[in-house]
């Protein structure tokens, strides 16, 4: 990290003004210049941190609790592997820069990028009829099968699609809410999600074995989204 820089912000200062100010409505705003710390690499970049202070109590002196609002170029979540589908691969690069700025539009990003997983294995993504043609809606579309769907034919594919299956329909989940009701979304789910992508991804096109923790992260996401699934916090294994 390099030249760092930190400012109240004029919200905060404002209210510095006022007679009801107390020390939990200071902010700052940090500002701070990156480098890549491997030697062949060396990118630079720019991370904006948002601060709240945190008053004096009985356990803890007082300081600033700094949160990242931005990162550019945001870092990897895991690793895209070139085997995967280029589709995917962007949606992926896409969500991790999204994750920092808007964990709802990274939730879209990441049911999008599970969308077009499947369409890489062979799911239909249209209504057809027997012989092949495609159901148009009033409009003259193709008709597109729901996410719900296709995940259950993907699911009777085999036994490494069958294992994936709660994992992507989770992400199903949270990409819905993301979707209708943005504002609420947590952004420690988002990222569970996206390291249930990694494990599925890895699954399917590396041949790797899903990890043990996979349960705990699918109903981590689960409880805060899945209808049926809401009845108790999952405990770590
Ligand atoms: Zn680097």
């Amino acid at each position: 990290m390099q030249s760092l820089r930190t400012r109240q912000t004029g919200e905060s200062v404002s209210l510095g003004k006022q007679e009801y100010w107390e020390e939990s409505f200071h902010r700052e705003l940090l500002t701070v210049n990156t480098k890549c710390s491997n030697e062949n690499c060396k990118e630079v970049g720019t991370m904006v941190m948002h601060g709240e202070l945190h008053p004096q109590n009985d356990e803890a002196d007082e300081c600033v609790y700094f949160t990242p609002v931005y990162i550019n170029p945001a870092p990897a979540v895991f690793k895209v592997e070139k085997s995967y589908p280029n589709d995917v691969s962007m949606l992926c690069r896409s969500a991790f820069h999204l994750f920092w700025v808007d964990p709802a539009a990274c939730g879209n990003k990441i049911r999008a990028a599970v969308e077009r997983l499947l369409d890489d294995q062979g799911i239909e993504k249209t209504i057809t009829d027997r012989a092949g043609t495609p159901q148009l809606s009033k409009k003259g579309y193709p008709q597109p099968v729901s996410l719900n769907k296709r995940l259950k034919a993907f699911k009777t594919k085999g036994k490494v699609q069958s294992q994936c299956f709660d994992a992507l329909d989770s992400i199903r989940w949270l990409g819905n809410s993301s979707s209708h009701v943005s504002l609420d979304t947590d952004k420690y789910s988002v990222f569970k999600s996206l390291v249930i992508l990694k494990s599925v991804l890895e699954a399917i096109y590396l041949g790797r074995k899903i990890p043990d923790s996979m349960d705990y992260e699918v109903a981590r996401v689960n409880v805060l989204y899945h209808p049926d699934k809401q009845r108790s916090w999952p405990k770590k294994i």
